[in-house]
């Protein structure tokens, strides 16, 4: 465990025993260096208790990573519950997971994420006020939308070979969920040319329908003949199966964990595809959560997310000079912030 924390930089780990209800919880702060850590609880049914450390400790770092990119004032942590077998009362199970988040006084605040709801952070909100993605905040996936869709603009600003608006533009959009839905949405109202992709047929149907989009098998989005490509579904799409097929200028979209290996980053480098690091093109919806929770002002919010856009172009301007993949760029530029070697670098 120790050899984890110290590879993973993580600053502290904290575990959690509930008799009463059962709660099993990890929580992991990389860096409260630039403010509280910010990040999701996930809810699964882990097979061990290292399993679950595992994972809080992977995803605590992300978020550091991600925060800093995105000019928040916040560090990094993650929050793991292994979810009970059987029945269990979820409500008992969430209040004693607030109740664990005071025992932290306020160095890591919650959100929903994979298996976690809206109502279970309503129940957590019961017991702490270290909590965001209440039922009072809203949903983020607009918010990730529009840093995408500022993400596209960088993407045209940086690409010789793109012009320099949508219009006219073809665009493939890859999973039509709660973010590609709304990114489609947005470039259709600015004139582009949507092929969109779903496993669900209803969805994609609805795009056709609403924004005359032209739809491919799922299995097809990746060598459509495109501008743009917005991968908006799963994590670990571009690999060694899908990157040689890509006919795109560059690839900018929503999903985490884009990039199966770093050394995916490199071969999108080598075909000369523009890569927006995904961690930054989607942090809209962090920026969004972090500014409800440190209740900011909307001007400041709009700002910040516009700022997805300046650092992108920063990493595609440091791309070009450096000959390094934007992905190792970003990784970089997020490293000299969160542990203080160039804090000066973004300003957001
Ligand atoms: P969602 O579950 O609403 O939508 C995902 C869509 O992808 C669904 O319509 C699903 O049917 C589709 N899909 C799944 N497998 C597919 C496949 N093989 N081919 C084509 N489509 C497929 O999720 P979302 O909230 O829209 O998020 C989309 C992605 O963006 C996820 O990777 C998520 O982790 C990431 N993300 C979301 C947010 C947010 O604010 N919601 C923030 C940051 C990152």
């Amino acid at each position: 465990m120790f050899r984890q924390i110290t590879e993973a930089r993580i600053n502290d780990l904290h575990c959690k025993f509930d008799e009463a209800s059962g709660l099993k919880s990890v929580i992991a702060i990389h860096s409260t260096r630039r403010g509280p850590a910010l990040g999701g609880c996930r809810i699964i049914p882990y097979s061990s208790s290292n399993e679950a450390i595992t994972d809080a400790i992977r995803l605590a770092r992300g978020m550091s990573y991600k925060s800093a990119l995105a000019g928040l004032e916040l560090g990094g942590g993650k929050a793991v519950i292994m979810e009970p077998e059987g029945d269990y009362d979820r409500k008992a199970l969430f209040e004693a997971f607030g109740r664990f988040l005071n025992e932290l006084g306020g160095r890591y605040a919650t959100a929903m994420d994979s298996g976690t709801t809206v109502a279970d952070m309503d129940t957590i909100a019961t017991q702490s006020p270290h909590v965001t993605c209440t039922s009072s905040c809203g949903s983020p996936a607009p918010f990730t939308a529009e840093g995408v869709y500022f993400g596209v603009l960088a993407c045209l600003k940086a690409h010789p070979a793109l012009p320099d608006n949508l219009k006219g533009l073809r665009v493939a959009v890859q999973g039509l969920g709660n973010v590609g839905y709304a990114l489609c949405e947005r470039l259709y109202n600015d004139g582009v040319q949507l092929i969109v992709a779903d496993i669900n047929q209803q969805r994609v149907d609805q795009c056709v329908r609403e924004f005359g989009a032209i739809a491919v098998a799922p299995d097809e989005i990746y060598g459509v003949a495109c501008d743009l490509f917005c991968p908006c579904g799963l994590g670990g799409v571009l690999n060694s199966q899908t990157i040689g097929q890509l006919q795109c200028a560059a690839v900018a979209g929503s999903a985490n964990n884009q990039l199966l290996t770093e050394q995916d980053g490199l071969a999108l480098f080598d075909r000369e595809i523009l890569f927006a690091p995904d961690y930054l093109i989607n942090s809209g919806g962090l920026i969004f959560v972090a500014m409800t929770y440190l209740q900011s002002s909307q001007s400041d919010m709009q700002r910040r997310l516009k700022g997805i856009h300046d650092t992108l172009l920063q990493i595609f301007s440091r791309q070009n000079q450096t000959g390094l993949p934007a992905s190792v760029i970003a990784d970089q530029m997020a490293e000299a912030i969160v542990y203080g070697d160039d804090a000066s670098q973004l300003t957001a």
